[in-house]
């Protein structure tokens, strides 16, 4: 009878919750819609699933969350998040009181960062930057199978950067709704990469027929992907030359896109700032349950080994 953690993956329609043991085998899993728009029902949602979950197993658990945004070290509170009914609230700390215990709660890019990091595509790496490229841009930084909260709860968040080392026909960039213009976001999420091919031929297209279509060898469809290409090299290289990070993990619905894990490395290496690039970019080795997962390791596994019986 070993520890049991479990992680919590609160999204904006879906909840998510998952036991692990301490070798990291999924004990059990639950799902239910989150009930979105309704802050004391969503953290009542939550203590009901962790109880259920305990009852099950007739034992108890360490519990972490990974969430939309982050709790401002400033003022104990929500901020960042697209789930707007979390915003300003003190989620970690009612959280806690509904439960009856110490919660921790990390960003869910950072959740995705940890649980590839701890067993996943990134296992044993020291420093792995996580990525999320779907409907916006996050990312998430693990030091030795740790998240990286950073002193404003914003490590990793490079989707809010300009693009570096832009084209003439890249600036200023489209309008972001974080109220800059050129943001990373805009031209590496799956909206931003429609609405580059969109620019180019009028066309709107979701990124699985963009890519069929440059399969089929359209020009305009493999032109951009080709510039999408450019602009993650370009992307994360800056964050190669900042972190320096010994794997880079994509996640989100455009991590699906194969020729990246090649062309994109191959491109980057004209912009980090070193004689060779011994990083590594891989897809994610648990997928969607990256996230439930990485709240579960936000309890990290015991570094010591433990004696053979
Ligand atoms: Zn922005």
């Amino acid at each position: 009878m070993g520890d049991v953690r479990i992680g919590i993956d609160l999204g904006g329609t879906k909840l998510e919750a998952i036991a692990l043991d301490e070798a990291g085998s999924e004990l059990v899993r639950r799902r239910s819609a989150t009930p979105a728009g309704d802050y004391g029902a969503t953290i009542r949602a939550i203590t009901g699933l962790v109880g259920e979950i305990e009852r099950g197993l007739g034992r108890r658990g360490t519990v972490g969350v990974g969430m939309p945004g982050a709790i401002s070290p400033a003022t104990g509170l929500v901020k960042n998040a697209n789930s707007v009914w979390l915003l300003g609230k003190a989620f970690h700390r009612d959280l806690a009181a509904a439960l009856g215990r110490p919660v921790r709660v990390a960003n869910d890019a950072n959740c995705f960062a940890v649980s590839e990091a701890v067993d996943g595509a990134a296992a044993g790496a020291a420093v792995v930057f996580g990525v999320i490229l779907g409907t916006g841009v996050g990312g998430g930084v693990a030091i030795r199978g740790r998240a990286l909260d950073g002193a404003n709860a914003i490590a990793g968040e490079w989707g809010h950067n300009p693009l570096p080392w832009p084209r003439d026909d890249e600036r200023p960039g489209r309008r972001c709704y974080c109220g800059k213009a050129g943001c990373v976001e805009t031209f590496l999420s799956g909206p931003g990469v429609m609405a580059d091919y969109q620019a180019a031929t009028g066309l709107r297209l979701e990124p699985e027929a963009l890519l069929r279509r440059a399969e089929a060898g359209e020009a305009a469809a493999e032109a951009a992907l080709s510039r999408y290409e450019d602009r993650l090299a370009r992307g994360l290289a800056s964050v190669i030359n900042l972190l320096d990070p010994d794997v880079i993990v994509l996640g989100g619905g455009l991590s699906n896109i194969r020729r990246l894990y090649e062309n994109v490395p191959r491109r980057w290496g004209e912009y980090v700032f070193s004689d060779a690039v011994a990083t590594r970019l891989v897809p994610p080795h648990h997928g969607d349950s990256s996230g439930v997962r990485g709240a579960a390791w936000l309890w990290p596994p015991d570094p010591t080994p433990r004696a053979a019986p």
